[in-house]
């Protein structure tokens, strides 16, 4: 099978599993996992933060972050189609109490001014606006990129409100590798950052979160809270010190080969692009196939190809480690005999 329903799919590498089998690892609770605290630091230095903290999750860390740098009846700004919304099963107002407002972006960028339109003012009828949450790469819009002027402008003005901002970096890395930049370049414009060691980067688990020291410590109390505070979990860390190392600027492969990818698609009859992959997502609308989700994935399926339903008529194919640039090749030819 040729995989291209997520890159979360990635098995971890040989040199992964090494590290794994061969890692030190103490009481992470107490502090005393040396891989933990290793990674950690890492993570505080590549994003410079001052404190960074090993979570289960996307999910995980983008909850701390909220839980974190907001109190119950609070706002937060939230893209229509971010994550944190989107996805999290409502995990915002059932643990952390805030209620989202939501402001429709385009290709996951809000604008500053919708932005700045949308915190509250001082009012006795209003919640406050306590967070401004970003997602870079965005997923909904396929991987796409927000731009380091859109970050920055709306970052100016949170800090001229006095809001912190978080970034949902699920994939921040595809977008350090795929515009050229440095991953502090985007990290600047935020006051807490998530970011997954598990998807494109090949770990088997976990994320970081990284931001103030303070707001790191609460989120490690929230962590506790939430059971995510594990023991000799140095085994997951030994592997995402890999990812942050060595898997990083390997993204650039997974672009091309959706470029690729989305090349071929916006060839094909009855076949709609809704996207120029900036990154490693390609969604496609296949309503003048005729075929429904369902039908058009199970004829791929048994031509050996896996990708899944992103919404009425549109699919969604994911690039990653383990798909080779012939796998592409076998999977356009086999898109085409479904069509
Ligand atoms: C995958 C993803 C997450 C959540 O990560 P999990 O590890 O699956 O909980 C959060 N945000 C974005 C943008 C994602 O793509």
């Amino acid at each position: 099978m040729i995989d291209l329903r997520s890159d979360t799919l990635t098995q971890p590498t040989k040199k992964m599993r090494e590290a794994i089998y061969n890692a030190s690892v103490g009481d992470d609770v107490y502090g005393e996992d040396p891989s933990i605290n290793r990674l950690e630091e890492l993570a505080a230095e590549m994003t410079g933060k001052e404190a960074a903290l090993f979570v289960t999750s996307g999910t995980q860390g983008n909850q701390l972050a909220v839980l974190s740098q907001t109190a119950p009846g609070d706002e937060i700004i939230v893209e229509a189609e971010s994550h944190i919304f989107f996805y999290e099963g409502g995990a915002i107002s059932a643990l952390a109490g805030v209620q989202p407002r939501v402001v429709q972006g385009l290709k996951g960028e809000m604008s500053p001014a919708a932005v700045k339109n949308a915190i509250r003012s001082d009012d006795i009828h209003f919640p406050d606006t306590s967070l401004i949450c970003l997602e870079n790469t965005h997923n909904r819009s396929g991987g796409s990129i927000v731009s380091l002027e859109n970050m920055s402008a709306i970052y100016d003005l949170a800090v001229n409100a006095g809001i912190p901002v978080h970034i949902d970096g699920a994939r921040l890395f595809n977008a350090v590798v795929a515009s050229n930049h440095n991953l502090k370049d985007f990290t600047q414009y935020c006051d807490s950052v998530q970011i997954c060691l598990s998807k494109g980067l090949g770990s088997p688990v976990g994320s970081i979160l990284a931001g103030k020291k303070e707001v790191i410590q609460k989120a490690r109390k929230w962590r506790k809270r939430l059971g995510g505070g594990m023991r000799q979990a140095g085994f997951l860390a030994a592997s995402g010190i890999i990812s942050l190392t060595e898997m990083v600027n390997r993204l650039a492969e997974d672009h091309e080969k959706a470029s690729k990818l989305a090349d071929a698609i916006e060839e094909m009859n009855g076949l709609t692009l809704l996207n120029r992959p900036d990154t490693n997502i390609v969604i496609v609308n296949i309503e003048k196939t005729l075929q429904t989700n369902a039908e058009f994935l199970d004829k791929l399926k048994k031509e050996g190809v896996l990708a899944v339903s992103f919404g009425e008529g549109q699919i969604r194919f994911t690039t990653h480690y383990d798909v080779s640039e012939k796998d592409i090749e076998y999977a356009i030819s086999a898109i085409q005999r479904v069509i």
